[in-house]
């Protein structure tokens, strides 16, 4: 068999690492050089535990969250489903250089076009598209528009500094004036090191919203200036979206769409490194069963989302009913040490408490992991 992946982000580079396992042939291309270009938190919410120490690209674990609403609140992270900080350069570039290792042949600076996909699709037998959003096999089937109806947009800097009183720890700050209908929205600061942070701003944005969209750029200024951090050197700059919400369709002919191409980020917090991830695995168990195998892709992923995206409605339910005062109540109740004060929120919000838990015991059996 031979199949080419296009696109050398998290999905296509685990989707090849995974398919030359299975001594298939495969051509991965990139646009532009492996871990150019990348903007991104870095934090990996590792809901696989796939992660196991540090080197490689993965700088270390996230030992705690600092959440700030009205009040600010301290929330130690055990080890059950541990976030990561990345330098996302170095792991892409590692993980690329175990594909070539495998015989992945990969070709860099290398776009795929709309019409290099027609062509792509007679001379492979499978197409897996990891290319983010929108896909190129979305500008060939015309549904790039699906993306964006409802989506997570996202801005950052990476600043140097001094972030020495933070890391090992993230910082997360909600908006208290973000209307309704732009929850899920929060700002971050995620340390690399000591000396340097992602630091950005994430909000739901409709595309029916029209000109009252928010202004990425102005709330990631005026945060900046909040946190004293306006004076800050910027080491990069940039933005993208996060389609939060997998597509209603995932295979197109002889093409598997993968990662955020697929639309599998958190409708909750934006990241998708860990399913991109994850469907570049599943996209390779699929086609090696054919037609058939391709055909039960969508429900293999949503089997391993239920559980998380069911936590993630009640929360963004919460996020959009609350007021931002009842809000910071509830945050302030379950990030509080007191398990009787736990106990009373659990009490007082059943459907969260109980989704968190099956969320928590929740224990998924990964396919064939390749790295
Ligand atoms: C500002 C921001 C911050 C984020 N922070 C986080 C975070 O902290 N944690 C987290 O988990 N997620 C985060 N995300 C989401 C995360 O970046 C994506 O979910 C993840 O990168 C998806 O991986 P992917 O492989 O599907 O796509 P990508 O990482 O987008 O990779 C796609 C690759 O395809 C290449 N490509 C594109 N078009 C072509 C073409 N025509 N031909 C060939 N190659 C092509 C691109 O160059 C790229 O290398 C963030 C997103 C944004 C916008």
């Amino acid at each position: 068999m031979k199949i080419a992946v296009i696109g050398a982000g998290p999905g296509g580079l685990y989707a090849a690492l995974a398919a030359a396992r299975k001594n298939i042939t495969v051509d991965l291309f990139e646009k532009r050089k492996v871990g150019e270009g990348i903007v991104c938190g870095e934090c990996i919410f590792d809901s696989l535990g796939i992660m196991t120490r540090p080197g490689r690209g993965l700088l270390h674990p996230v030992k705690g969250l600092v959440l700030k609403a009205g009040g600010e609140y301290r929330f130690p992270l055990g080890s059950h489903k541990p976030l990561w900080m990345l330098d996302r350069r170095i792991w892409q570039q590692d993980l690329s250089r175990q594909a070539k290792t495998l015989g992945v042949r990969l070709h860099e600076q290398a776009g795929v076009t709309v019409s290099d996909l027609v062509r792509m699709k007679k001379s492979y037998d499978w197409i897996l598209d990891a290319s983010g959003a929108p896909s190129v096999a979305s500008r060939l089937c015309g549904f790039a528009r699906e993306y964006v109806q409802e989506c997570l947009a996202a801005h950052q800097v990476r600043l140097a500094g001094d972030f020495s009183s933070l890391v090992p720890c993230i910082r997360v700050v909600f908006f208290p004036d973000l209307p309704a209908e732009n929850q899920p929205g929060y700002a971050w600061v995620f340390p690399r090191d000591e000396r340097s942070a992602n630091v950005g701003v994430v909000c739901t944005v409709r595309k029916t919203q029209g000109p009252g969209r928010p202004d990425m750029k102005k709330m990631l200024a005026d945060f900046l200036r909040r946190e004293g951090l306006a004076g800050a050197s910027v080491l990069a700059r940039g933005g993208g979206i996060a389609p939060a919400r997998m597509l209603s369709r995932l295979v197109y002919d002889n093409v598997l769409l993968v990662g955020d191409a697929a639309g599998l980020t958190s409708a909750l917090h934006g990241g998708g490194i860990d399913m991109a991830c994850l469907s570049g695995v599943l996209a390779v168990k699929a086609l090696s069963g054919g037609q058939a195998g391709a055909a039960r892709y969508a429900g293999w992923l949503e089997r391993y989302m239920r559980e998380k995206n069911a936590l993630e409605k009640v929360t963004i339910g919460k996020m959009r009913s609350l007021t931002f005062g009842e809000f910071d109540r509830l945050l302030s109740g379950v990030t509080s040490a007191s398990l009787r004060v736990r106990f009373w929120t659990a009490l007082q919000n059943p459907l969260m408490f109980w989704t968190t838990i099956r969320w928590f015991k929740t224990k998924k059996k990964i396919p064939d992991w390749p790295v």
